[in-house]
């Protein structure tokens, strides 16, 4: 029997005409080096009908042709992240720290028609100019700067604000779209071979906004403000931005202040109740926190994600400054929100850790299962190890083949029943914590055994000294591969590798302690600010022996 419930599609032009309506009044605040520019929802509403009408009366956006955008988090860009998708077009977030061969990749895969840029970026575009496809019509530019980097572009140039002026402040917006239909693509960053596309439905949106607003989540309200440090380009800002435009939670936006001294200062005077990013940020603002008067009394809840949080970095947040640290899990394929640590209820501050430092729960609409070497399915006990695999209403089954091609399903990355295999691999409870030991390409096989490199880089990051840890598999001629411990001493900081590994022998098994050791200045990182550990495996690999 068919229900009889209305079948209304769930679309970003939904979210859309009820943030700037319900919403008018809230702000997105867009931090200027100094203090912030305010733009309320109903403006922010207006702007995007403009956007939508200059795009379609103008440039001649029409259907799911892509529009990019290769901007920093800021009200612009919330404009686009809106406009786009509800006029039925196609948002593509360019990721601003990829190299230009990439960049012009996922240009010309997507076959974008206009980029939106901020002025400050243009630098960034001009080197992938020459290696755009006549596919891209239009660069539309917002903000003061020079043009002069786009010189040489083939197609037209434009203002951004020139381009919507005048323009009416309400558009037909295409809110009864085909709900299944492409909203937006976002490229995986690439760290193996070429960026893979993942389009996001009107409808996974829809549902992954209901979750990032839900509680045991970042339970986003009206009361909140969000400061999403995350950028927009990487996993649409975690779904913050549509987020906060359905459930009315103001937005503090860093535009290119990602600094740790301007975001201690947006958090102190723009007070932002909850914030996102990847480890790498919070340890930078760790450290000037310690050492400013800075007030982050606001927040509520610090969301840390994109790779394993270090235990000590949460209670470093918690006891020195009050901060309480949630530890997400997430990729672009699942939206990202996957899974969430939030605590059962009646446990001490103390009986609250083991579950903290865990990856956490997955909602009722993210399904999980374990699988191991062989095939089989590993039990839901703590123990048993194997690679997750998810599926989902916001998890991707596929990716964007590209314009006008089939899409793609390497079995590498899909199971034959169509799960997505995540190439994560850990453990999960009866009462369903995941716990990652590694991602499958970093655990370190040594004689037949399995070394997790996040947990020797956790322990290493929890001595005083070290800043930084990261962990690589190096080759070794009786084990198969040994550890290699690369190391960031804080500033000031002298320790020898002995004390480090003597460090590590009262926290790990023995056969587990590396041998070789390297002292950097720096960990490379992703352009997600991820350790990036195919970097320091090429740099390493014949790491000293001690
Ligand atoms: P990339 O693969 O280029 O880093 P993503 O941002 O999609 O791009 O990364 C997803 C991966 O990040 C996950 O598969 C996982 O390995 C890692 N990751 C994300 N969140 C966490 C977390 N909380 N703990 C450990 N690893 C994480």
């Amino acid at each position: 029997m068919l229900s009889t419930m209305q079948d209304v599609p769930l679309t970003v032009a939904r979210i859309l005409t009820h943030g700037s309506t319900v919403h008018a009044g809230t702000t997105v605040a867009t931090w200027n080096g100094a203090s912030a520019d305010r733009r309320s929802y109903a403006e922010v509403g207006a702007r995007a009908a403009q956007l939508a009408h200059a795009l379609r009366d103008e440039l001649g956006v029409v259907g799911d042709e892509r529009v990019a955008t290769l901007m920093w988090n800021n009200a612009g860009h919330l404009e686009a992240y809106l406009a786009v998708p509800a006029m039925g077009a196609v948002l593509h977030t360019l990721n601003l720290r990829l190299p230009a061969h990439q960049l012009a990749f996922i240009v010309n895969h997507a076959a974008d028609r206009v980029i939106l840029v901020d002025a400050t970026l243009l630098p960034l575009l001009a080197p992938v100019l020459p290696q755009l496809a006549p596919t891209l019509k239009h660069i539309v530019v917002a903000g003061q700067g020079d043009r002069a980097p786009l010189d040489g572009f083939a197609g037209t140039v434009h203002d951004y604000d020139e381009l919507i002026a005048g323009r009416p402040t309400d558009y037909p917006w295409a809110t009864d779209l085909d709900e299944r239909t492409a909203a937006a693509l976002c490229y995986t960053s690439g760290t193996t071979g070429d960026p893979k596309g993942v389009a996001y439905s009107h409808r996974s949106v829809y549902l992954h906004c209901l979750q990032v607003i839900a509680g045991d989540s970042f339970g986003l309200t009206a009361r909140d403000i969000a400061l999403p440090v995350v950028p927009m380009f990487h996993v649409n800002a975690w779904g913050i931005p549509h987020a906060a435009f359905m459930s009315g939670t103001g937005l503090l936006m860093p535009d290119r202040f990602l600094q740790p001294k301007p975001l201690a200062q947006m958090i102190s005077s723009e007070r932002p109740t909850v914030s996102a990013a990847v480890p790498t940020i919070w340890s930078g603002l760790l450290d000037e926190l310690d050492h400013g008067a800075y007030d982050t009394s606001s927040l509520r809840m610090v969301v840390i994600g994109g790779s394993a949080c270090p235990p000590s970095l949460m209670r470093a947040f918690e006891e020195r400054h009050g901060i309480d640290v949630v530890h997400a899990w997430g990729m672009t394929e699942t939206s990202p929100l996957g899974s969430f640590a939030t605590v059962p209820p009646g446990l001490t501050p103390e009986q609250r850790w083991p579950y903290r430092i865990t990856q956490g729960r997955f909602p009722a609409t993210v399904e999980a299962r374990l699988v191991g070497p062989d095939g089989t399915r590993m039990p839901h006990d703590g123990t048993a190890a194997g690679e997750l695999e998810v599926r989902g209403p916001w998890i991707a089954g596929a990716y964007f083949g590209g314009a006008g091609q089939d899409p793609l399903r390497p079995e590498d990355k899909f199971s034959e029943d169509g799960w997505l295999r995540t190439g994560d691999v850990g453990t999960i409870t009866a009462d369903g914590y995941l716990t990652l030991t590694d991602r499958a390409k970093d655990v370190i096989k040594s004689g037949g055994e399995w070394i997790s490199s996040v947990e020797l880089e956790n322990h290493l990051m929890a001595h005083p000294d070290v800043a930084e840890a990261a962990v690589v598999a190096v080759p070794d001629e009786k084990w198969g591969e040994r550890p290699l411990a690369t190391v960031v001493l804080r500033d000031g900081a002298a320790v020898e590798f002995t004390v480090l590994r003597d460090f590590l022998a009262e926290r790990v098994a023995k056969w587990q302690l590396p041998e070789r050791w390297t002292l950097l200045t720096e960990v490379p990182k992703t352009s997600v600010g991820k350790f990036d550990k195919k970097v320091i495996r090429r740099q390493h690999a014949d790491g000293e022996l001690d």
